[in-house]
């Protein structure tokens, strides 16, 4: 297969985890007999820097006219004292908006000889944690009519929410689930919102597309503590954009190791951006410490999600495994370990187990 992806590595790390990145995908194209292209674009404070503003025109467009876009992270102490539409975090919203990206997938993965990693008490953890989060991106309260009464005492947030765009998101929750363990929760607030109730309703009618997957519902105050309680309760979980953003990050939490976590943005196409949660993390840029495997992993579901390429995803996230099952760390999950790997040679370690 040929690939054109269009990489952004941003600020601070991004530079650092996106090269180690870069190196995982060429391994798997030369194992598995596929070619990738590369353009680089530039994003955030590097394009404040360069061009006055953090996401140029015609970035927009090489990103749009990629396959697939990797990115690492953008921002910094440097960039703080732009004014508020030209910090480099606009870069995110311009891309995430201007690409039409409407679907964020969040997985949280607690990898066994990481577990003393994770605030929840061995028991909850015992049997591993490995779940989806879905979260719709582009609608609900967040973008909805938001104004202030005339006199200034009240203020309202409009959630509202169509038939499509909840069918169009729920897919891509089964879609994810048929290459997992074939269960998703609709986490909502059905007893007391009716776009809680349109989304029941939508969703149930989707999954009748899906028979091999289950589909149950939970409530989001029921969810949160059932996240922390077992979450090995959850395979994929879907919801609506204020849930999600709010679960996605305690999902997130659970793991206790902030660079290891992936995620995508994708629409309905197989078009998806793919990033790790963290930051440009400015205090180790550049010091070869950061932890590539986030990145490593965003490019794995890129592989996954944009092309279809199941078998090489899993080929990056067992090389991971294993990296970890043979006891290679860098700082940030060394523990009190001395013997951590910089990120080249963890990236190294990656790419050697790619057969
Ligand atoms: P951060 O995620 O960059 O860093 C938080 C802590 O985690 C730091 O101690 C950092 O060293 C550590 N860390 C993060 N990623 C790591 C990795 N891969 N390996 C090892 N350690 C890692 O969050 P922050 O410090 O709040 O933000 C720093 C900058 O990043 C800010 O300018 C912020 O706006 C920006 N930011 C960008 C994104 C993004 O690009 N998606 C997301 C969050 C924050």
């Amino acid at each position: 297969m040929e690939m054109h992806i269009a990489l952004v590595p941003g600020d601070g790390i991004g530079p650092d985890i996106v090269r180690e990145a870069v190196r995982v995908l060429d391994r798997v194209a030369e194992v598995y007999g596929h070619s990738i292209t590369y353009k680089e674009i530039d994003a955030g404070g590097v394009s404040i820097d360069k061009h006055n503003v953090p996401l140029t025109e015609e970035a927009l467009a090489a990103a749009a006219a990629s396959d697939a876009v990797l990115l690492g992270a953008v921002g910094g102490p440097k960039w703080d004292h732009v004014p508020g539409n030209l910090r480099p975090e606009k870069a995110l919203l311009g891309l995430r908006s201007g690409l039409g990206l409407f679907c964020n997938l969040r997985p949280a993965v607690i990898y066994p000889e990481l577990a003393s990693a994770s605030p929840l008490k061995p028991s909850v953890i015992s049997d591993g944690v490995d779940l989806l989060v879905v979260r719709e991106l582009t609608g609900g309260i967040y973008f909805g009519e938001k104004g202030r009464s005339d006199d200034g005492n009240a203020a309202y947030d409009i959630m509202r929410y169509s038939v499509d765009e909840i069918s169009r998101i729920a897919r891509k929750a089964f879609e994810a689930a048929r290459l997992r363990r074939k269960h998703v929760t609709l986490v909502d607030k059905a007893n007391v919102l009716e776009t809680s109730r349109l989304w029941r309703e939508t969703v149930s009618r989707v999954a009748e597309e899906y028979p091999d997957v289950t589909l149950d519902y939970m409530y989001v105050d029921n969810a949160s503590m059932q996240l922390v309680r077992d979450p090995k309760h959850f395979d994929v979980l879907l919801t609506e954009n204020m849930f999600g953003d709010i679960l996605s990050d305690e999902a997130s939490m659970i793991t206790g190791s902030i660079g290891m976590l992936a995620s995508a943005s994708l629409r309905d196409d197989s078009f998806g951006m793919y990033e790790p949660i963290h930051g440009s993390a400015p205090d180790i840029a550049g010091q070869d410490i950061a932890n590539p495997i986030a990145t490593v992993l965003s490019a794995a579901m890129m592989l996954r999600y944009s092309f279809s390429l199941e078998k090489e995803a899993r080929a990056i996230e067992d090389a991971v495994s294993s990296v970890l099952a043979d006891g290679i760390r860098t700082k940030d999950i060394a523990g009190d370990s001395s013997a951590a790997v910089g990120t080249h040679e963890c990236g190294s370690e990656i790419l050697r187990r790619i057969k």
